[in-house]
């Protein structure tokens, strides 16, 4: 039987890049995918722009992406602020080409699937369907829908957007992320160029999702895919005994925009160190990945939730307030030491406002106990 210290389901963003994070101290793993070389997720591919003081080192540099810094918002299909930043805000990446570089250097089996796991006193025994491995830890960075999850008995009703994302032939050379408001309840529509296509979808609410949704931003008929997006919630459990969950499959995905990219690599990185400190201690515990998860990525998704809770279904009302090229700016450059947007910095400011309508949608959080 093969063993391994420690063994990973899913080379997507987060498990690809835990394996680096754990190889950067020495600690030896195996990532098992049951997808192919290129494999191709649904996904917009945005990142923001601290994703460069979060990669791995290995993985940091040669590889291709496309950088925005134009940012337009549309509500109703009317523009209602744009502005230009002196540099990119965000970059766009081909999730085939960016998840293969992601795999380069890593030990990884492909078209290998996760089957199911015993847990002992002294290991983990992992069944796929081609081997039978031993491990000290287990972790699931198996996203959505994760199998690891579902059989530790971790996994938690969490609320689902579903996202569709079309890629259309560009029609200009626009370097500019523009945001689609107002279509639609409780969603969003995006629309960038990225390589040699034009990235343009939309997500809203599962009740609130209904196919064609993208339509709405351009009607070019193209090869639509849906996938669901699963969102952060404050009391998920995150591991249990030698097994842990990183990145989507832990529903560590941004509340507010559903971004998770950022997140499931930043989660690996904070789960790495962890396993390292454990490893260095002896002890089979993951307390200290909690915490280090709620001192960072936690702390801002808790702000991001209440903004997202004023922000979607108080759009009419908050419209004249936020849309103003100077409240872009500040989204832009309200970025945290890791360059992402805080969430934070962005409430307390909103706490502060003078606006009339600001103060009503801040009653209104207080009547739902949300703030
Ligand atoms: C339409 C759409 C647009 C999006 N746009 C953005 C965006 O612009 N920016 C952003 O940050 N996020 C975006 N997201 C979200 C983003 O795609 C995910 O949050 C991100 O991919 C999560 O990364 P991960 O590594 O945790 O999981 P995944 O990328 O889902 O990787 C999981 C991996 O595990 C493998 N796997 C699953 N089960 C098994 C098994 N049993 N055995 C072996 N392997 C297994 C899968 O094949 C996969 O490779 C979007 C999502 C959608 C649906």
């Amino acid at each position: 039987m093969e063993k391994h210290d420690v063994i990973i389901i899913g080379g997507g963003p987060a498990g690809a890049t835990l394996a680096h994070f754990l190889g950067e101290y020495n600690i030896e793993s195996l990532v098992i995918e049951k997808g192919h070389h290129f494999r191709d997720k649904v996904c917009a591919g945005g990142l923001p722009k601290g994703i460069f003081s979060i990669l791995p080192v290995s993985v940091k540099d040669n590889f291709s992406y496309s950088s925005y810094k134009l940012f337009k918002v549309f509500y109703k299909g009317k523009l209602v602020a744009s502005e230009i930043f002196d540099k990119p805000f965000a970059y766009g990446v081909m999730r085939d080409q960016f998840d293969e570089h992601l795999r380069q250097g890593i030990t990884i089996h492909y078209n290998e699937k996760f089957v199911s796991y015993e847990e002992n006193k002294n290991g983990i025994v992992v069944k796929t369907d081609k081997n039978i491995y031993k491990g000290k830890l287990l972790v699931g960075a198996d996203g959505i829908g994760s199998m690891v999850s579902v059989l530790s008995g971790l996994n938690k009703k969490t609320k689902i957007v579903i996202a569709e994302e079309k890629e259309i032939p560009k029609k200009d050379h626009e370097e500019s992320l523009n945001v689609f408001l107002g279509d639609f309840p409780l969603g969003y529509g995006w629309k960038f160029n990225k390589d040699n296509v034009s990235s343009v979808g939309a997500g809203a609410l599962k009740k609130h999702y209904k196919k064609g949704l993208s339509n709405l931003i351009d009607n070019t008929y193209t090869l639509v895919k849906t996938y669901p997006i699963s969102l952060w919630d404050r009391d998920i459990s995150l591991f249990k005994g030698r097994i842990v969950l990183v990145g989507e499959a832990g529903s560590i995905v941004d509340p507010f925009n559903a971004a998770g990219i950022y997140h499931s690599i930043y989660s690996s990185k904070l789960l790495a160190e962890s396993i390292k400190e454990n490893f260095e201690r002896g002890i089979i515990s993951f307390e200290n990945y909690i915490e280090k998860l709620s001192e960072t990525i936690f702390e801002e998704f808790k702000y991001a939730l209440i903004l997202s809770s004023a922000f979607y279904p108080m759009l009419p009302l908050l419209g004249n307030v936020v849309f103003k090229p100077h409240i872009l700016e500040f989204i832009a450059n309200a970025q945290n030491e890791s360059g992402y947007l805080s969430y934070k910095s962005v409430f307390e400011r909103f706490s502060k406002s003078k606006h009339i309508e600001v103060k009503i949608a801040l009653f209104i959080l207080k009547l739902l106990k949300i703030v």
